[in-house]
């Protein structure tokens, strides 16, 4: 079995990344908008600004409380979209109820969506035109592909998980790739008899654990998306403490396929990786547009 193994591949691009932005001229500013105090959103910021720091770019964060609303939110993204100084504004997902996820993301000046969320890098996805940001998680699962040269052309893909901003645009990207592409989710019927199908599966549900040896074969890649806190009483007499679960039961599928990417420390390092990718070449074109 061969260990996708994200935190490495990130930390072999520190150097190189190092000099991207040695060769900018300038240290590009990430502005990371966090609303409420999610624990695991708060680990998420932490992991961005500690790597951010890392390769030389510079974090601005605002910290705004829980209640407040989509109008105030609103007033942040726009100030960082107004200042010349930064060049990647991003908002820590999941939001609390109450704000508009789309309303906000949309607010995002899409030459500085470093997330690669908004509509019209979206848009730039479907149409496949290389002008937009990939969006982060997407653009890591593709880049730990890449990195263990694992062929995606002619492939068959198998997604499971359809939403927009992960299972989705993720499908997209390897059809893009010329990837042959099926995309399973809650109504899927006979999932593992689907999965089986994939020379590649990319597993994007949030339900823990949800892949097991039926639904893998040997010859496969399998790519977890997911992150999901498991203290689920189920599982207790195996894991005392809460800790990070994939969508894969790892343990049981892992010596079932070719390759596999674990959690943590597979596809979540890769997207923060990729985030900083997307600065990197923001603060590019944005020096250029400058000069
Ligand atoms: P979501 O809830 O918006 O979407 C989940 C999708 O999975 C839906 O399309 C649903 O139909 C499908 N699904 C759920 N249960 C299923 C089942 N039993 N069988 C088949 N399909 C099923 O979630 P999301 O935002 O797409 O996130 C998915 C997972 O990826 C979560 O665990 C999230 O924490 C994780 N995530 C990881 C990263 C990263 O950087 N590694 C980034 C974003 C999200």
């Amino acid at each position: 079995m061969i260990l996708l193994d994200g935190k490495k591949v990130r930390d072999q691009r520190v150097p190189e990344l190092r000099r991207e932005i040695r060769e900018l001229g300038f240290a590009p500013v990430l502005g990371i908008v966090q609303i409420g105090r999610l624990e695991r959103s708060e680990a998420y910021v932490i992991q961005k600004i500690r790597f951010g720091e890392l390769i030389g770019a510079r974090i601005e964060q605002v910290r705004l409380s829980a209640d407040v609303s989509t109008e105030d939110v609103l007033f942040e993204i726009r100030r960082l979209n107004a200042d010349p100084a930064v060049n990647g504004v991003i908002i820590q997902l999941p939001l609390p109820q109450g704000i508009d996820r789309r309303v906000v993301i949309e607010a995002i000046d899409p030459t500085k969506d470093v997330d690669g969320l908004t509509a019209r890098n979206l848009k730039s996805l479907l149409e496949n035109d290389h002008q937009g940001f990939l969006p982060a998680t997407t653009k890591g699962v593709l880049s730990l592909l890449r990195h263990y040269e694992v062929p995606i052309e002619g492939r068959e893909v198998v997604v499971v998980g359809r939403s927009l901003l992960v299972g989705k645009s993720t499908a997209l990207a390897f059809l893009n790739e010329n990837a042959t592409v099926t995309i399973c989710h809650r109504f899927t019927r006979d999932l593992p008899e689907v999965t089986k199908r994939g020379d590649i599966l990319v597993v994007a549900t949030g339900s823990p654990l949800l892949i097991t040896p039926e639904h893998v074969h040997k010859g496969q890649v399998v790519v977890d998306v997911g992150i999901n806190v498991s203290n689920k009483e189920s599982l207790a007499e195996e894991i005392s403490a809460p800790k990070l679960i994939g969508d894969v039961d790892f343990v049981r599928v892992k010596d079932q396929v070719l390759a596999i990417s674990p959690v943590p420390g597979g596809v979540g390092p890769m997207t923060v990786l990729s985030l900083f990718e997307n600065l990197i070449e923001a603060a590019r074109r944005h020096g250029a547009s400058a000069r």
